[in-house]
């Protein structure tokens, strides 16, 4: 098995879908990103893996069109940042500002709303099924749940059948199934075909989710490869983690007592 994998040479069949060469950001004096080069094929899921403040929204949002570079070169699906970015918007999902903007909106007028801005046509319940959040047509932003409200803004970034989305810590501050469950999620809207960025500072999420990672620390990647790799890396370098002891951890004690399905709705 292995050998035909590597027959395949993932770098030379697979289509690059996004790509970043040499990007810069500097905020005045501070160098947030330091000259970053990476590629994410289609139908992945990448991650940018970093602590607070490593770079990782900045180049997100540089890559989005939300935010302007100092330099370097980005190319999402072919198109040339510098010269079509409005090109851009259109095949590229973003996680939208739902709450503070509209607030007197339900979940189906705030999807509609925007599918008339990005001027497509979106099946707003087809939506609310897929993450989950049918019963909840109705109600407010507000009335939601931490994890509801992460599952109704990944909904917005499907808007405009997008081929990519990105996604900035679409986990953190959730409760474990809520996480559990935004997992599954982003694998189901992968298997559809869409390509998903993901930036997270949890290293068991990218482990899960992720088929390659980039590691950012004070805006340089330090490596990119699949997590597998990455800990084989490491593993051979003679690393040994300090045995474990037992068979489960707390949060494995949590699921079990607390269930592994939703409370949320
Ligand atoms: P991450 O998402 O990895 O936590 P960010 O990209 O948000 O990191 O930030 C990288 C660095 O740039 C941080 O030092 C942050 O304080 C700084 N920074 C981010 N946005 C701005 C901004 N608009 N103006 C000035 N500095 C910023
Ligand atoms: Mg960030």
């Amino acid at each position: 098995m292995k050998e035909q994998k590597k027959k395949l040479r993932p770098d030379l069949e697979r289509k690059i879908i996004i790509s970043v060469e040499n990007l810069v950001k500097n905020y005045g004096r501070l160098e947030a990103v330091r000259g970053i080069s990476f590629e994410v094929y289609e139908g992945e899921i990448f991650g940018l893996l970093g602590p607070n403040g490593a770079g990782k929204s900045t180049s997100l949002e540089i890559i989005e069109t939300l935010r302007s570079k100092t330099s370097g070169k980005i190319f999402v699906d072919g198109i040339d940042l510098d010269r079509q970015p409005q090109e851009i918007k259109k095949i590229i999902g973003v996680q939208l500002q739902t709450s503070g903007f509209y607030p007197g909106l339900n979940l189906i007028e705030l999807i509609q709303l925007f599918a008339g801005l990005y001027n497509h046509d979106a099946d707003p319940m087809e939506l609310l099924d897929l993450v989950n959040l049918r019963d909840k047509a109705k109600a407010k932003v507000k009335e939601l749940s931490g994890g509801q409200k992460q599952r109704f803004s990944i909904a917005t970034t499907l808007i405009n059948d997008p081929k990519i989305i990105f996604l900035d810590e679409p986990t953190t501050g959730l409760d474990p199934q809520a996480r559990r469950n935004l997992w599954d999620l982003i694998k189901t809207i992968r298997a559809k075909g869409t390509t998903v960025i993901i930036t997270t500072h949890y290293m068991d999420e990218a482990e899960f989710l992720c088929d390659r990672v980039a590691i950012v620390d004070s805006g340089k990647i330090v490596a990119i490869n699949t997590p597998d790799k990455l800990i084989d890396e490491l593993v051979a370098t003679g690393f040994e983690r300090p045995k474990e002891m037992k068979q489960a951890n707390l949060e494995d004690v949590f699921i079990h007592l607390t269930g592994k399905s939703l409370r949320e709705g």
